[in-house]
């Protein structure tokens, strides 16, 4: 039976490092590093939805969102909005 709460399957539940998913640029050594331990992940649909839906900045199922202060974070937000309601 899969767990109905998506984050006890997350492949980073137990990171010693957690910041790495939250760098200020894409182009972060740690960001790439984050991205490839998604990678390897069986709940990235799941991450990377909930992180539409709230919004959260930083590295999500394999995807980097930019923080929503920012000008590209402000594209961002409204892009994933048009994508949830299509
Ligand atoms: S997709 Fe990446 S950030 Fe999301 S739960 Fe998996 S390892 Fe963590």
């Amino acid at each position: 039976m899969r767990h109905r709460n998506w984050r006890h399957r997350a492949a980073c539940r137990n990171i010693a490092d957690p910041e790495i998913f939250f760098q200020l640029s894409e182009s972060s050594p740690l960001t790439e590093k984050a991205q490839r331990f998604c990678a390897r992940c069986p709940v990235t649909d799941e991450c990377l939805t909930y992180a539409v839906v709230h919004n959260c900045w930083g590295v999500w199922g394999g995807v980097y969102r930019p923080e929503p202060t920012t000008a590209a974070g402000e594209r961002a937000r409204r892009a994933a909005r048009r994508a949830m309601a299509s």
